[in-house]
């Protein structure tokens, strides 16, 4: 990603729901590896990389892992070897795993109990043949990531200031939690009277919200309020079905339905999952008459994965 990219657009949906109107923010559509939230996280990460003069990368993530294939792409760009560690446990092919293959990574897969070990490994390794290597953590956890969003917050504020239209919910699919610690950041900062809510596509409460609350403290420090933090943290882990990867019937309907009313892709993993669980939530609390806002978090090549699911029934 040579440079930086414009503000995403947010476009209005045809979706009609309890009188609510529906925008979704395309984050898919951020111009590098077919986008998604792993590029701008990852953008600030290879910053970090070229400014410490490392010259080696190591992360981890699954086979469907969005992050891993975008960092395997940044790598690619700048040249430096990427070595990415992956749970043996979900380490079928998908379209992303292929992309990291044709991209050069180098992949180690390792049961999910010798993750930590195995990058400990990998480090030393590249530190014993001379490298300086940069360790990102799964996901693009971290302040960087969290910084990545409160940037996107602030393009959010900007399109609300061009139309008028001033989104009382913002919904997103929650997995490590930096993209919404960096949205409720980002609302912290200026007291927006607003809710952000994280549908959890895996992680179950408390843990889940608390990293998300915990990445928000840290990130605003000493502006944090902890109690105003602790009521703007939303991490709803009524919709993760049975964990990470799963999905069923109500989540392929909503991906078939949004591509065929609306054009945009959503897979099974997150943003079919996040989009479901946005309705469902929308439907359980009675909300009604509000601006709605969707992040469409990304993951393009998942949707082509999810088809296979979608054809053949
Ligand atoms: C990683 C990912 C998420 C979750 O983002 P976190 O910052 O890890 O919570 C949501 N949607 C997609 C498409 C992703 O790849």
């Amino acid at each position: 990603m040579n440079g930086s990219f414009a503000a995403t657009p947010i476009q209005p949906l045809n979706l009609r729901l309890n009188d609510n109107t529906f925008h979704v923010k395309r984050d898919d559509l951020i111009p590098y590896s077919f986008g998604g939230n792993k590029v701008r996280k990852g953008i600030l990460f290879f910053e970090a990389i070229r400014s410490g003069g490392h010259d080696a990368v190591v992360t981890y993530g699954s086979s469907s892992s969005n992050h891993c294939r975008v960092i395997a792409n940044l790598a690619k760009e700048a040249g430096l070897p990427c070595r990415i560690i992956a749970p043996q446990e979900a380490s079928r092919e998908t379209m992303n795993s292929r992309l990291i293959r044709l991209l050069g990574a180098e992949v180690t897969t390792c049961p999910v109990n010798a993750v930590a070990e195995t990058i400990e490994d990998a480090m030393a390794h590249l530190v014993k043949s001379g490298k300086n290597p940069y360790f990102i953590p799964g996901g693009g956890h971290g302040r960087l990531g969290t910084e990545a969003y409160v940037r996107a917050y602030e393009e959010i504020r900007a399109n609300e200031e061009a139309t008028g239209i001033r989104f009382d919910f913002i919904f997103l699919t929650s997995g490590t939690g930096s993209t919404q610690a960096g949205l409720v950041s980002g609302q912290l900062r200026h007291q927006d009277d607003r809710q952000v809510i994280g549908i959890s596509n895996a992680r179950r409460s408390p843990y889940g919200r608390q990293v998300v609350l915990d990445s928000v403290l840290e990130y605003l420090g000493r502006e944090a309020g902890l109690k105003d933090s602790d009521r703007a943290v939303h991490f709803i882990d009524d919709y993760i079905l049975e964990g990470y990867g799963a999905y069923n019937r109500a989540i392929l309907d909503t991906i078939k339905e949004v591509f065929g009313s609306e054009g945009i892709p959503l897979d099974a993993t997150y943003t079919g999952k996040g989009f479901w669980g946005m309705k469902e939530y929308i439907k359980a609390n009675r909300i009604t008459g509000k601006h709605v806002l969707f992040i469409h978090t990304g993951g393009t090549p998942l949707f082509f994965d999810t088809m296979e699911a979608l054809q053949y029934e």
